[in-house]
C-alpha cells in the first residue's frame, strides 16, 4: 500500500536495543533502568491481581489514582487538577502525546517543535495532516531563541510541543523560558502540548518548571507525564495528561478509542505508591544526581567531551576527539567494535546536526556504568 509514513523507518530505540544484544554490548542506547523499581510497588500489583482487580478500569483511569495525580500535582506545582475532568490516565506517555496530537491538530495546521525532539512527535502531526516548523536548538546549551519562535509563528499556528527537562539534551527550561513562550502567544489561540516525563529527575536548583505552574499557559496546556520513568518502571506503560476540562474531553474522545483504558491493577498499585510512598519521587533526583555523578567522574579521564547534565537520565558526549565518523555511523561502531551502545543526536533532528554527540543513558546499575566507562575510556 501506499505509506501514509514513507520516511519513517523503525524507531532508534529498537534499532539499538537490538544491535546491542545482537554484539553482546553494554546497553546505553535505548532509555530504561537495568535495576527493578520499589518492591512496595511490585507488592501492590501482585496484591490487587489476586483481589480480582483485572476487568476494565474506568475510560479516564481508576479514581484512586487520578485523586493521588491530583495531590501530586498540586503539591509540586500549586495547583490542583480536576481528578474528574482534567487528569486521564494513558498507556504511557506515548499514547498520551499521540492522543492530544491527534484531538487538536486539524489538517493544514502548523505545529512548532524543537530539535532535537523526541521521536514520536513528528509522525503523529503528520498523521493528523499538521504541518511541522522546527527550531533548531544549538548545542551546547540548546537554548531557544525566542525571536526565532516568534518569527515562525503564523495565522496557522495550532500547537506548540516542547519537552523539559529535554531528550535527548539533557537540558530544562526555566520559569523565564515558560514566560517567554506566554508572552508570544497570549494573542493568539495556540495550545501547549508539554512533556514533561522527567519532571522528577531534574538537577536544576531551581527544580522542574512545570508548564502546569503557568497560570496563563496551563489554561491551553496539555502537560504530559509517565510513571514509567518515576518508578523504574518503563514496561508497565502507564503514563497521563493534565488539561483544561475543555481540552481533556478531547484528548479523551481519543484516547477512548485508542486503547479505552489503561491496565487496572497497575494503576491501583501506582495510585498506593503515590500515597504510601511518595519519598520515592522526591529522592529521585539525588538517586539519579550519584549515578550521573559516578558516570561522569569514571569518565574523566576518556577523550569523550561531557555536556552538562541538567535533567533527565541521559548525558550527552562529544567524540570528535575520537572519530570523525558522523554520529550514526560511530554509534554503530561504539555498539559493535567498543561493546557500549548509545544514540545519535541526529535522529532526533530534521536539519543537518553536524555535531558529534551521542546520548549516554545512566539509568544503570553502578556495575554497569563502571564497566561502561572502563570500555569508552580505552577509545
Ligand atoms: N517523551 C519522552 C521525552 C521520552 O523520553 C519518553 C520515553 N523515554 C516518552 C515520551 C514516552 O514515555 P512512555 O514510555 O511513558 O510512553
Ligand atoms: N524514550 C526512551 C528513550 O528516549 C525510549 C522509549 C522507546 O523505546 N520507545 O530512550
Amino acid at each position: 500500500p501506499e505509506s501514509k509514513l514513507p520516511a519513517l523507518g523503525t524507531t532508534i530505540f529498537s534499532q539499538m536495543s537490538a544491535l546491542a544484544q545482537q554484539h553482546n554490548a553494554i546497553n546505553l542506547s535505548q532509555g530504561f533502568p537495568d535495576f527493578d523499581g520499589p518492591h512496595y510497588l511490585q507488592q501492590r500489583l501482585a496484591h490487587h491481581v489476586g483481589q480480582g482487580a483485572n476487568q476494565y478500569a474506568p475510560m479516564t483511569g481508576v479514581p484512586a489514582l487520578r485523586e493521588a495525580i491530583a495531590k501530586k500535582t498540586a503539591e509540586l506545582y500549586g495547583y490542583k487538577p480536576d481528578a474528574n475532568s482534567e487528569i486521564t490516565v494513558t498507556a504511557g506517555a506515548t499514547e498520551a502525546l499521540f492522543a492530544a496530537i491527534t484531538a487538536l491538530v486539524r489538517a493544514g495546521d502548523e505545529v512548532i517543535c524543537f530539535d532535537p525532539s523526541y521521536d514520536s512527535y513528528a509522525p503523529a502531526v503528520t498523521l493528523a495532516g499538521g504541518v511541522l516548523k522546527r527550531i533548531a536548538l544549538q548545542p551546547p546549551a540548546f537554548r531557544v531563541d525566542w525571536q526565532a519562535f516568534k518569527a515562525l509563528l503564523s495565522p496557522r499556528t495550532r500547537l506548540v510541543i516542547l519537552n523539559t527537562p529535554h531528550n535527548p539534551s539533557a537540558t530544562v527550561w526555566q520559569q523565564s523560558d515558560f514566560n517567554a513562550l506566554w508572552q508570544a502567544i497570549a494573542d493568539q489561540q495556540i495550545y501547549v502540548l508539554s512533556d514533561e516525563v522527567y519532571e522528577h529527575i531534574c538537577f536544576d536548583a531551581n527544580g522542574h518548571a512545570s508548564v502546569l505552574a503557568h497560570q496563563q499557559l496551563r489554561q491551553r496546556a496539555v502537560a504530559v507525564s509517565s510513571f514509567g520513568k518515576t518508578f523504574h518502571m518503563t514496561g508497565w506503560k502507564v503514563g497521563y495528561c493534565v488539561a483544561p476540562a475543555a481540552i481533556s474531553s478531547e484528548v479523551r474522545k481519543v484516547h477512548q478509542y485508542l486503547t479505552f483504558s489503561v491496565n487496572t491493577p497497575a494503576q491501583l498499585a501506582i495510585a498506593d505508591m503515590l500515597e504510601q510512598e511518595p519519598a520515592h519521587y522526591r529522592q529521585l533526583p539525588e538517586f539519579y544526581r550519584a549515578r550521573r555523578d559516578r558516570f561522569v567522574q569514571a569518565l574523566a579521564r576518556s577523550r569523550f567531551k561531557l555536556l552538562p547534565c541538567e535533567g533527565t537520565y541521559f548525558l550527552l558526549a562529544d567524540y570528535s576527539a575520537i572519530s570523525s565518523l558522523d554520529d550514526v555511523a560511530f554509534c554503530q561502531w561504539l555498539t559493535k567494535e567498543a561493546g557500549v551502545a548509545a544514540i545519535p543526536l541526529s535522529v532526533f533532528c530534521a536539519d543537518a546536526f553536524p555535531h558529534k554527540l551521542i546520548r549516554l543513558c545512566f539509568a544503570k546499575r553502578e556495575a554497569t556504568l563502571d564497566a561502561a566507562a572502563e570500555r569508552l575510556c580505552q577509545l
